[in-house]
């Protein structure tokens, strides 16, 4: 559960979203204390970023770049 590591208060879903795509934390609605991603997250936020770049990088060069012969021009 994501609750607040100061008085133990639950986060809503709108709230770690919001905490999520903030780079400097966010205050607590309930004691107004700054809470801010773990590094356990930080470290999952990176990876979940970096899987489907690479899928992209491996997958989109053999289906949609053809090669040609000659050096054709522009249009
Ligand atoms: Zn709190």
């Amino acid at each position: 559960m994501t609750s607040c590591q100061n008085c133990n208060y639950k986060w809503s879903t709108k709230e770690i979203w919001r905490i999520g795509v903030s780079k400097n934390g966010r205050v607590c609605a309930k004691c107004g204390k700054k809470q801010y991603l773990s590094r356990d997250t930080k470290n999952w936020l990176t990876v979940g970023w970096l899987i489907p770049l690479i899928i992209i990088l491996i997958l989109v060069p053999k289906r949609f770049v053809k090669l040609s012969n000659k050096d054709e021009p522009l249009i």
